[in-house]
């Protein structure tokens, strides 16, 4: 067997009876999940697992600051946020402060997907424009504007077949295996630029153009240097509106940066954040300026029951607290530089390894056949995160190849548990003949 856990078969039967296919889960024979702490997971048999893929999980699994703001919370208060408290207010200021001007009006959801297609909404709603542009390869949610602006083809095979006619898309700005490689990646801005110039010139105008501001989907992939520098401003020329996704990039995970965007050096229109802000509970948020959010108020509706409930507002503000007081960015920046340091020198010995992308603990590390062609190991990686699962570590690829481990770990991981991840993977790639 790949590990020596056997799947609990009754309940992983019972599981696929009462969801749809699409409902996917990691690993064939998966471990059944108990309990998480820090960055482990632990197996219902007792088995410890390192936690490489848990991005949601930020501030790590099982933090008693939460439960016990949870646990207080829930006892005295958990109700609709058309009510007046003050979580919510506390919760949403602190959010504000954390954004540049003009970025001050605060709305809150309860997921990513809600985040983005908000976000799509308000553009929409602001600029009396449907058409949108997004980038291919791309993932933004499941509701219906977030997924239709989502090209990933890992999770839609259809995808690029499948979307509305207010969608537009512009190449992957892949400077590892797009089209354009290496110094010539400056090249995919100007293209994408003129893309938004001929919508405009045949009276399609975008609304919005909507982007990761790191390129998470595709692998952890920094866009190419001002890269959205010019598609903010060839948007906006046209009288649309910048639309960040955060919700994978954003909120301390890149370390040196706390949102995505501050690397590309540019203030969107509109940010969407979810997953790390509630660590596991749901909790997503917009943030825009006051003016684009006024615009909303004669073109759609918000009221989210528990959006911003006072649990979910505790939540946030609990977070934000625990980010600050354990330096979680700053840990980011630490182990994150010496996992990445750790994962370029295995490079040395394994030629599977094509490149390590990213900053932070937002890595990701890409395979290939063929470090010239660049000729994806998909298989490869597959078998790597079986035996990887078998040596006690998660770790799940992604992209469009599915040939990039995808390492975001909850950002508590220390380097003890980063230098045993490195030591697994090069056992495995020895073992695998890679
Ligand atoms: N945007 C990005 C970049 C994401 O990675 C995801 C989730 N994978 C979403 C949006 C949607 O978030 P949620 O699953 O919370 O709806």
């Amino acid at each position: 067997p790949a590990h020596e856990e056997p799947a609990d078969a009754t309940l992983l039967a019972r599981r696929a009876a009462s969801f749809a296919s699409v409902q996917g889960h990691y690993y064939d024979q998966p471990p059944r999940i108990e309990r998480g702490w820090r960055h482990h997971l632990v197996s219902d048999q007792g088995r410890a697992y390192l936690d490489i893929v848990n991005n949601v999980s930020a501030i790590g699994h099982a933090h008693p600051a939460v439960e016990r703001a949870v646990t207080r919370q829930l006892r005295r208060l958990n109700t609709n946020s058309r009510f007046h408290y003050a979580s919510v207010v506390d919760f949403s200021e602190r959010l504000a402060a954390l954004l540049p001007a003009p970025l001050d009006t605060v709305f809150l959801v309860n997921s990513g997907s809600e985040a983005v297609d908000l976000g799509i909404r308000l553009a929409v709603g602001a600029t009396g424009r449907p058409d949108v542009v997004a980038l291919r390869e791309a993932y933004h949610g499941w509701t219906y504007a977030s997924d239709a602006v989502s090209t990933s083809l890992q999770d839609n095979p259809n995808a690029l077949a499948t979307r509305p006619v207010w969608v537009h898309t512009v190449d992957s700005p892949n400077s590892y295996r797009g089209r354009h490689r290496g110094a010539e990646a400056h090249r995919y801005a100007p293209e994408a630029v003129r893309a938004v110039d001929e919508l405009a010139a045949a009276g399609r105008a975008p609304g919005a153009f909507v982007a990761e501001s790191y390129y998470g989907n595709a692998g952890g992939v920094a866009l190419p240097d001002g890269y959205l520098e010019q598609l903010y401003a060839a948007v906006r020329r046209h009288g649309g509106l910048a639309v960040a996704d955060e919700v994978q990039v954003g909120y301390g995970r890149l370390g040196h940066w706390f949102w995505g965007f501050e690397q590309q050096g540019v203030v969107p229109d509109i940010v969407c954040v979810a997953k790390a802000m509630g660590n596991g509970h749901p909790l997503g948020a917009v943030i825009t300026s006051k003016g684009v959010a006024d615009r909303y108020r004669d073109q759609g509706y918000f009221f989210s029951s528990t959006g911003g409930s006072p649990v979910s507002s505790v939540v946030g503000s609990t977070v934000l607290d625990v980010l600050r007081d354990e330096d979680l960015q700053g840990n980011a920046v630490r182990v994150g530089a010496r996992l990445k340091a750790g994962l370029a020198a295995l490079g040395e010995h394994h030629p599977l390894v094509g490149a390590v992308h990213g900053s932070g603990l937002y890595l990701g590390l890409e395979l290939v056949r063929d470090r010239t062609t660049l000729e994806p190991a998909t298989e490869e990686t597959a078998e790597l995160c079986e035996r990887m699962l078998g040596l006690g570590v998660v770790v799940q690829p992604t992209g469009d190849h599915l040939n990039v481990l995808k390492i975001k770990p909850p950002l508590c991981i220390d380097a003890e548990a980063t230098d045993f991840f490195t030591a697994t993977l090069d056992r495995a790639l020895r073992e695998l003949g890679h």
